[in-house]
């Protein structure tokens, strides 16, 4: 057990860690924001405080995305699963073609929920690997008439990552970014729409933020539920509702510790150094192994596996008393994770690394 007040290295795949000068500003002005006597929790969303802190964390986060005015940005609730709904609602009717990119456990949830309101083409699909490679470019078309195409940049469970946005022509193409949203630089132009669930790597779960580009608004159907049809969102700053307002004031905090730590770029250096330190350990052990391919290994999410499964549970129990905790790999397919979020600091990753080594020499 831990000593009460200590913070652990937290791989959790998310809700994950945040940065610690995140939860120690939020902690200073928790009793008062702003000279308010209250939380921010506690404040009207339609005050003129908290519609600044609303403005201005959009702000921010097209500043730190790149974002131009060609773009709508939404924060929603319903996480990014409902936005495998918003999506079809917003850019197709019925009898409309979506066209998919099948590489992993999201891939295929957003598939099943598109097939609710429209029909699916899975133009490529890596199920045959195990989700361990992604489709070349190049290896499939996508039909001019699609409504949209549809991928995932980042599949968490499986750590495949895409290296670059895939070719569509004039089709858009719809990015769920949820576990790599702010990991590195990334060409917002090259899609209609980015989304991603904000507990990996922008802040606490309940808010989804969606970028639209602004000619692919006025589509939305009849029946698309208010609270998700992006048009009447993007023309009400995303407030016809209450929003996740802690969530979105926490999500300017991240995105501040962002730009003052040299941005996109900066995150980049980050996690490709960490992901290294890693991915060479595993791969020079004869004990842990890494099924991706190394072309397309997640720099968030690091699955392994030993050479003896059967101590899976004692890897992640000895690793939780040594203070690195959440390292069980998804139910769905065991062995280990270790996330790497952003906010993970590269001594982190040393400090397991080192467990690694010392329990390889301990079991191996
Ligand atoms: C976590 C995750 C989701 C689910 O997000 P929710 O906000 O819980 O709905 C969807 N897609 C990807 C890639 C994820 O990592």
């Amino acid at each position: 057990m831990n000593n009460a007040g200590m913070r652990v290295h937290n791989f959790s795949a998310g809700p994950a860690m945040l940065p610690v000068e995140v939860l120690e500003q939020a902690q200073t002005e928790l009793l008062d924001w702003g000279g308010s006597g209250m939380s921010v929790m506690e404040v009207s969303h339609r005050g003129k405080a908290f519609v600044a802190c609303a403005a201005q964390t959009e702000a921010s986060l097209r500043e730190v995305m790149g974002i131009s005015d060609d773009y709508a940005c939404l924060f929603l609730q319903g996480g990014a699963l409902g936005q495998f709904a918003a999506a079809p609602l917003n850019l197709s009717v019925a009898g409309d073609t979506i066209a998919f990119l099948n590489t992993g456990d999201w891939s295929k949830k957003a598939i099943a929920e598109a097939r609710k309101y429209a029909d699916v083409a899975v133009l490529a699909d890596t199920a045959d690997s195990s989700f361990t490679t992604l489709p070349q470019p190049g290896s499939y078309e996508v039909p001019a008439d699609a409504a949209y195409l549809h991928y995932t940049p980042n599949e968490t469970i499986r750590g495949v990552e895409f290296q670059a946005v895939p070719q569509a022509g004039a089709v858009p193409v719809v990015a769920d970014m949820s576990s790599t949203i702010l990991s590195r630089p990334v060409d917002v132009d090259a899609h209609g729409v980015i989304y991603a669930g904000a507990q990996k790597n922008m802040g606490p779960s309940g808010l989804v933020v969606v970028v639209v580009r602004r000619d692919l608004l006025g589509r939305a159907r009849p029946e698309t539920p208010t609270v998700w049809d992006w048009t009447v969102q993007a023309g009400a700053d995303s407030m016809i509702n209450t929003p996740p307002t802690f969530s979105l004031y926490l999500l300017g905090l991240v995105l501040d510790w962002v730009k003052g730590n040299g941005g996109l770029a900066g995150m980049a250096e980050r996690n490709k150094a960490k992901a290294a330190l890693l991915y060479s350990f595993i791969d020079a052990s004869p004990f842990y192994s890494n099924p991706v391919d190394p072309a397309y290994r997640s720099w968030m999410n690091v699955p392994f596996l030993m050479a003896s499964p059967d101590l899976d549970k004692q890897f992640v129990a000895e690793a939780a008393a040594a203070g690195l905790t959440n390292l069980g790999g998804h139910r769905s397919v065991g062995g280990m994770r270790a996330s790497i979020y952003n906010a993970m600091p590269l001594e982190g990753v040393q400090a397991l690394v080192d467990f690694m080594k010392e329990f390889e020499r301990t079991h191996g």
